[in-house]
């Protein structure tokens, strides 16, 4: 099992320890998986003393119900950073990390403008603040994110670019069930009816990369070819599907370079959200 550090100065003066050798960070909200465990992988593979984080951050939750419901499974994570090679978990309380009321803040307007930022207000602003803050604090060499969350990567890595942070983000591919539905602990919440439904988001997606291979480059005709697919199930409801430059996040009329094509939908009260990049 990994040493469990929950407070900041212990955390840091055993980080002091560790001086000389390269340390890789991965960050998560627990509840880990087979994505994550890519994530671990990597930093494993990488890094001399890797630290994963386990902290679910209420300022990144839009809705009180989402982060009341966000599963937490501190035992089965501890195995999994285990058997993963992970040599330290941070697991701060929310007092650990959020002793006052915060007044500053990492905002990302830009980025933030389009997919799931224009659904959920606060999330990247929540998102980006506590991820620096866990950068300050475990200053790592390398850290770790999923593409899963390409929104979240791009605003991370700009950010790093635009502050200055030290360090490298490195991207992790999304880990996929076989039917192609991305790995995520909010699939914990489906019926079975609706995971069978489910695996229509990367489907639409995969049309759309398709559509492009073929030479389609209008994408309001890629987005009404994903409409048609997501009408053929009355559970399914879209909340966005967009065809965006994949630095800027910015809409694309036409796609005359790379792009990323994402989306998100609801099935019942669970929101899934996956992404591909074009060319693949
Ligand atoms: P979370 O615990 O959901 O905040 O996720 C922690 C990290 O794991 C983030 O960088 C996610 O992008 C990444 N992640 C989550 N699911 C997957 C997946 N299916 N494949 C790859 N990375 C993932």
């Amino acid at each position: 099992m990994p040493e469990v550090i929950p407070g900041i100065d212990e955390l840091r003066a055993r980080l002091s320890r560790e001086r000389g050798n390269s340390i890789g960070l991965v960050p998560t909200m627990g509840a880990l998986h087979r994505g994550h465990a890519k994530l671990l992988e990597a930093a494993r593979r990488e890094n001399d003393f890797v630290v994963a984080s386990i902290f679910v951050n209420p300022i990144q939750f839009d809705r009180s119900e989402d982060l009341d419901n966000y599963p937490r499974t501190m035992e089965d994570d501890l195995r999994v950073c285990g058997s993963e090679g992970v040599d330290l978990v941070f697991a701060p309380s929310t007092a650990d990390l959020y002793p006052r009321e915060l007044l500053t803040f990492v905002e990302s307007p830009t980025l933030a403008a389009h997919l799931c930022g224009a659904h959920r207000p606060g999330h990247f602003r929540g998102v980006a603040t506590v991820v620096l803050k866990l950068f300050n604090i475990v200053q790592p060499d390398r850290a770790y994110f999923g593409e899963k969350d390409a929104q979240q990567l791009a605003i991370i890595r700009r950010m790093v670019l635009d502050l200055n942070v030290p360090l490298m983000v490195v991207p992790v591919a999304t880990v996929r069930e076989e039917d192609g539905l991305a790995i995520s602990s909010r699939n914990k919440h489906l019926t079975a009816a609706q995971r069978e439904i489910a695996p229509v988001l990367s489907r639409a997606l995969r049309n759309a990369l398709d559509s492009i291979d073929r030479g389609e480059r209008r994408a309001a005709a890629l987005w009404e070819a994903a409409l048609g697919t997501f009408a053929q199930y009355r559970e399914a409801r879209l909340e966005y599907f967009e065809i965006t430059d994949p630095d800027t996040l910015q809409p694309v009329e036409r796609v005359e370079g790379p792009v990323l094509v994402a989306s998100a939908m609801w099935l019942g009260s669970t929101r899934l959200i996956d992404n591909m990049r074009w060319p693949r």
